[in-house]
């Protein structure tokens, strides 16, 4: 007997977790759903190009795409080509995976000026993400802040200032690593409004800001508390005194001379951006913690630079048919209504590594086999017959394949793969 008929809305990391638990469970088409030609969201265009490790995941989910069950959609998209209404109409499921795409806004004077972006178009920028090529980020100036504390800020600070060699296992586009080469900056700043205990950085990642070869990590000493006090889950304590620990190291680095610094400042938060037109600076006052709330000094101080980039979370894009509140679609463990769920970021909110949304994709499989047993709806039928009544022109996973393997053979070893930029270039590829 066939089972309820699936289609799942983006297809990273969530999407492929809960493809894989349910075709386990049931006897299920699922059909997943892009808006870009390719697959796998935040692993392409949001894990960092020189952390190709992690981007290895998407062997996983390849093996997942590969079954029979499963067929990839890419080139539509849900909200705009077809609504969220639309396939509740033909799918006895129907799961969101969109993630949080939008950047969270600085809301501080001066955050609209040239030279301030969010950490989703720079991150997008510097990993060839076809929205966000065309960025030109400012990387002309001696000094560049990053706000935040947490993984994405440290992504940043570490993509910006490791040498080309040092990216050279990496797939970030030329045009980024030739513009990160060419710029003349000495001082970089990974700012928090919090202090080192709260900082949300992951230790490898903060450990490997001591190993690079020309950055030079400067911590405060006076910014590191003697003890951990606190009430901390016993997990959390032991992640916090590691973090402490590889700070403290790098509080104690002899400053040897490396073209770059990278500055810890904690305990600031922004409050202004200067400029006329263009950044040309950016305040911050000094804060103090009590009782984890944020109290100000009136200690102001200011930073000269040419280019911020607010690396303070995301926040999900509105797709008509979707109640967001407080930067999540409104859902009840992951239920939305009904037939429609969601996983991932969408659901929970930004936080989490990529493992994270394995739950989420094992609940949802657990919930679909409770509610639906059989098919109801002919889901992959109807969808393609919906495509061809708009004339739309979805990518295949087999298309997305060629895109791959051209990428791979257009690189130089060992270089991973030449990333395609461009939409239009990859659907004349596929020949579409
Ligand atoms: P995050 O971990 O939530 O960090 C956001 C940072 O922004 C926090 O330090 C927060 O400070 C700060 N912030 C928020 N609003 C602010 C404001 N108005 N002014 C100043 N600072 C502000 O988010 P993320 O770095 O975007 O990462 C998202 C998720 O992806 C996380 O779960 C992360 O671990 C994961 N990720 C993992 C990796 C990896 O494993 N290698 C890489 C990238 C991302 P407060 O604490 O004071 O709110």
């Amino acid at each position: 007997m066939k089972g309820p008929s699936v289609v799942i809305i983006g297809s990273g990391p969530g999407a492929f977790y809960a493809a894989e638990s349910i075709s386990k469970k049931l006897n299920s088409d699922i059909d997943i759903i892009d808006r870009l030609p390719t697959p796998f969201g935040l692993i392409r265009g949001g894990v960092a190009p020189d952390h190709q490790t992690t981007k290895k995941i998407s062997l996983a989910y390849t093996k997942t795409a590969k079954k029979d069950q499963v067929c990839f959609f890419g080139n539509i998209e849900i909200g705009k080509d077809i609504l969220i209404e639309e396939l509740r109409k033909i799918y006895d499921v129907t799961i969101l995976a969109i993630g949080s795409e939008l950047d969270n806004k600085l809301e501080i004077k001066g955050s609209d000026l040239k030279g301030v972006h969010g950490s989703a178009e720079f991150v997008g920028w510097y990993n060839g993400h076809p929205d966000y090529v065309n960025l030109d980020p400012n990387l002309n100036t001696n000094n560049i802040v990053v706000i935040g504390n947490g993984n994405v800020a440290i992504d940043i600070v570490r993509v910006l200032s490791k040498t080309s060699e040092e990216m050279l296992e990496s797939d970030i586009p030329e045009y980024a690593l030739n513009s990160i080469n060419k710029s003349p900056t000495q001082n970089l700043y990974i700012v928090g409004r919090r202090g080192p205990v709260q900082a949300k950085f992951t230790n490898v990642e903060l450990r490997e800001m001591g190993n690079l070869k020309n950055c030079l990590p400067i911590v405060n000493n006076l910014d590191l508390p003697h003890e951990l006090e606190g009430d901390f889950s016993d997990r959390d304590r032991r992640l916090i005194e590691k973090n402490l620990e590889t700070l403290k190291r790098f509080s104690s680095i002899e400053k040897r001379n490396k073209e770059k610094k990278l500055n810890f400042i904690f305990f600031h938060k922004p409050i202004e951006i200067i400029g006329n037109e263009k950044v040309k600076s950016i305040k911050f006052e000094k804060i103090k913690l009590e009782d984890n709330e944020l109290k100000n000094t009136g200690e102001i101080t200011e930073i000269n630079c040419g280019l911020v980039i607010a690396a303070i979370g995301y926040k999900p894009k509105d797709i008509p048919g979707l109640k967001i509140s407080n930067g999540v679609v409104e859902n009840k463990n992951g239920k939305i209504d009904t037939g429609f769920y969601a996983v991932g970021w969408i659901k929970r909110g930004p936080t989490g590594v990529i493992g994270t949304n394995k739950a989420d994709g094992e609940l949802i499989a657990d919930l679909t086999s409770k509610e639906f047993k059989k098919q109801n709806k002919d889901g992959r039928k109807l969808l393609i017959k919906l495509i061809k009544s708009k004339n739309l022109k979805p990518t295949s996973f087999e298309d997305w394949e060629k895109i791959d393997s051209y990428e791979k053979k257009n690189a130089i070893d060992p270089t991973p793969r030449k990333k395609i930029l461009t939409i239009k270039e990859m659907l004349n590829l596929c020949k579409i």
